[in-house]
């Protein structure tokens, strides 16, 4: 754990200055290199003389989502929160917790300044007095690379001392939920709240709260800069935009891939380069655990927002994981619930008694369907927020798709 300690905001900047770095921070652009590129000449033309619904309608324009895995359209947000009396206040999603999700991460450690203009561009859309930057801690060198250009940012007075307060996440799976985040920003336990209120209501500290994820804040500063079509003008398959892909698994080099929106999984197996060696196409997981796995035979659907619905799934934040013939889709499943076991809070019993027992279900050798599928409906039904409603799907899901496993 040696590195969580290194981590702490106060120890970076410590060793920052002992010009003692963290070994494993890559090269990136730095808040130099990004302003002499013009990097924050748009926050401060919109600072001056902006006119935020115009910002907003570019944002609509360019059909900006949710990239935190809700797909919410990004544009809209903003009205609800302006529509509460401040202080109003801003808090960045970078828990990244979803299995298989690395694509802030990418962004992070190569382009972060795209994310804090985006996010300044925001802050100031809602008019926030202070922003909470919520940091997945198991990403040292990116806590890294934000303390220091929040300093770097301080310094050059595009923001006030104090104005970005960066929080480290404790490794809780619930903590990308974004009002279990807001609780752990005040320093509560993460537990997600019933709704409504609604964030943007009643957010951090009972404040009108503007919560944006890392890759939409990345997006807000390039629709800003070059406008909707760098998002919508791209269409494929009768989608538009773009999505990037965390690619892992069986295929031959993983990473993160910046595809058009309407890409199947052929598409984005072809961009990691594709199967592993010895490897074939058996099953995919379209965007984490909780969107289950689909065949290799419906390989023709475009990995977006709202396409996968039909098929009981979702792309959430667009993790893909590619299984082979070397796989087994029954106990990928058992693994996924075994991680919601692990990560429900445990605040309703649908979702921490509905984990367990799928569990223990799934562990007999012949999966007792009925009894699966009734509990399946319980947690669906009756848990308080999406851990819990979409931890059956990859039960449903193999039982659907791969029948001669269970
Ligand atoms: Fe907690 Fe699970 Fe209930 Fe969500 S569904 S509030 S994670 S117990």
């Amino acid at each position: 754990h040696n590195h969580i300690d290194h981590a702490t905001p106060e120890k970076v900047m410590q060793a920052v200055a002992n010009g003692d770095t963290h070994a494993h921070v890559p090269d990136y652009e730095t808040y130099a290199d990004y302003a002499a590129e013009g990097g924050y000449e748009t926050l401060a033309t919109l600072r001056t003389e902006g006119d935020w619904e115009a910002v907003q309608d570019k944002i609509l324009d360019a059909g900006l989502r949710g990239l935190g895995g809700a797909g919410f359209p990004s544009g809209k947000k903003w009205g609800f929160v302006r529509g509460n009396a401040g202080p109003r206040y801003m808090a960045v999603n970078g828990d990244e917790g979803e299995p298989g999700t690395f694509k802030d991460r990418y962004y992070l450690e190569r382009v972060p300044h795209l994310f804090f203009e985006g996010m300044l561009i925001a802050a100031w859309a809602v008019e926030a007095d202070r922003i909470y930057l919520y940091m997945r801690d198991e990403y040292p060198a990116v806590l890294e690379i934000l303390t220091r250009e929040i300093a770097a940012l301080e310094k050059a007075g595009v923001v006030e001392a104090g104005y970005i307060e960066l929080r480290r996440g404790a490794g809780a799976y619930i903590c990308g939920e974004e009002s279990a985040m807001i609780e752990s920003i005040e320093g509560k336990r993460g537990i997600p709240r019933h709704r409504p209120p609604f964030v943007a209501q009643v957010g951090v500290f009972g404040q009108p709260t503007l919560v944006h994820n890392i890759e939409t804040l990345h997006w807000i500063a390039r629709i800003c800069r070059e406008g909707p079509q760098v998002l919508s003008g791209t269409e494929k398959n009768g989608r538009k935009g773009l999505r990037s892909y965390s690619v892992s698994g069986r295929v031959a080099q993983p990473g993160v891939y910046l595809l058009p929106a309407g890409s199947t999984i052929l598409d984005v197996i072809e961009a990691a380069g594709g199967m592993a060696a010895g490897h074939e196409f058996k099953a995919y997981q379209p965007g984490g655990p909780s969107s289950g796995l689909l065949p290799a035979s419906m390989d023709d659907i475009p990995l977006d927002f709202d396409t996968l619905q039909p098929h009981g799934s979702f792309i959430g934040s667009a993790a893909v994981v590619v299984l082979s013939q070397n796989d087994s889709a029954r106990d990928a499943a058992l693994n996924m619930l075994r991680f919601f076991e692990d990560e429900s809070c445990g605040q309703c019993t649908p979702c921490r008694v509905g984990c367990e027992k799928a569990v223990k279900l799934m562990q007999a050798d012949q999966w007792n369907t009925g009894l699966l599928e009734e509990l399946s409906t319980a947690m669906v039904d009756a848990s308080i927020c999406g851990l819990g409603q979409a931890a059956p799907n990859p039960i449903r899901m193999v039982m659907k798709h791969f029948p001669e496993e269970v």
